[in-house]
């Protein structure tokens, strides 16, 4: 698989990827944006293309980019969808001037709503985007947690989202620690080998274009996003093994969104190598 971090851009696009560089990734996920506003900064488009070229000089592909955590497609709240559209839409536009195959958004939540008529307007946003994403990117959709009204907390409910909508730029992500949260038990290659087969049978494994590497301490099913150190929480080494060893998510991408900084990221990308080395050996 490639391996990689979401690294912060605070220090900018070219500081991110040597960062990357430097922790021996192959893959990178950043953020076009401050993730936690509605306000859409003009991208700059020749701090990309070094992004892009750099990146691409450094054997580091491919890239993604995560969407705000503000955006939520289901919300009752029109200004709310607005907003959110604006910016997934943005980051849709961006992702080009960067070489960037993936934008990785959360769905949101369908808070105090009808499930069904929330649904159907995160079908009706994420086809509105997808009419007119750029040839070469993906819209992907990351599982979560699964706390109260969230969406996209099972594997069924993302695969009726890709049936529903079928563009062929609609693509999955599955984050460990959410998937856990959710009461999906990756700690052991049984508990992988059935999560993958059900991953395939709902939306097909072409379509889960990436992995969000992350462990977590809380309790299977506790439905709260806590990430925390590769290999050291409940899905720990086993769990990643059976992940790293899976023969049909071999080329796929993992970025890992663990806690603390530079000596932890040089920590867990060092752990995820070992983990890798180990299983495929
Ligand atoms: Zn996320
Ligand atoms: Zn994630």
């Amino acid at each position: 698989m490639k391996l990689g971090l979401h690294v912060g851009v605070a220090k900018g696009l070219d500081a991110s990827v040597e960062y990357a560089q430097r922790l021996g990734c192959s893959a990178i996920q950043i953020f076009s944006n401050s993730p936690k506003t509605y306000r859409v900064a003009a991208a700059d488009g020749p701090a990309y293309a070094r992004f892009k070229e750099k990146r691409l000089a450094a054997g580091i592909d491919p890239a993604a980019i995560h969407t705000s955590y503000l955006i939520n497609l289901a919300s009752e709240d029109p200004k709310i969808v607005t907003g959110s559209l604006r910016l997934l839409k943005n980051d849709l536009a961006v992702a080009p001037l960067g070489g960037i195959a993936y934008v990785n958004t959360h769905l949101g939540s369908y808070g105090t709503r009808d499930r069904g008529a929330g649904f159907v307007q995160v079908v009706t946003a994420l086809e509105d985007c997808l009419a007119t994403i750029p040839e070469g990117v993906y819209l992907v959709m990351e599982n979560s947690a699964g706390a109260g009204q969230l969406c996209g907390g099972t594997l069924e409910e993302l695969g009726a989202f890709v049936r529903a909508i079928g563009h062929p730029q609609l693509a999955v992500c599955l984050d460990t620690a959410h998937s856990w949260a959710a009461g999906y038990a990756l700690d052991t290659k049984d508990g992988v080998d059935r999560f993958i087969a059900e991953a395939d049978r709902e939306f097909g494994l072409d379509r889960l274009v990436m992995f969000h590497f992350n462990d977590t301490e809380i309790a299977l099913g506790g439905h709260r996003d806590r990430h925390f150190h590769i290999g050291e929480g409940k899905i720990g080494f086993a769990g990643f093994r059976a992940l790293a060893a899976h023969p049909e998510l071999r080329g796929k991408m993992a970025i890992l969104e663990t806690p603390g900084d530079e000596a932890d990221d040089a920590r867990n990308m060092a752990t995820i190598k070992i983990i890798f080395e180990g299983a495929l050996a």
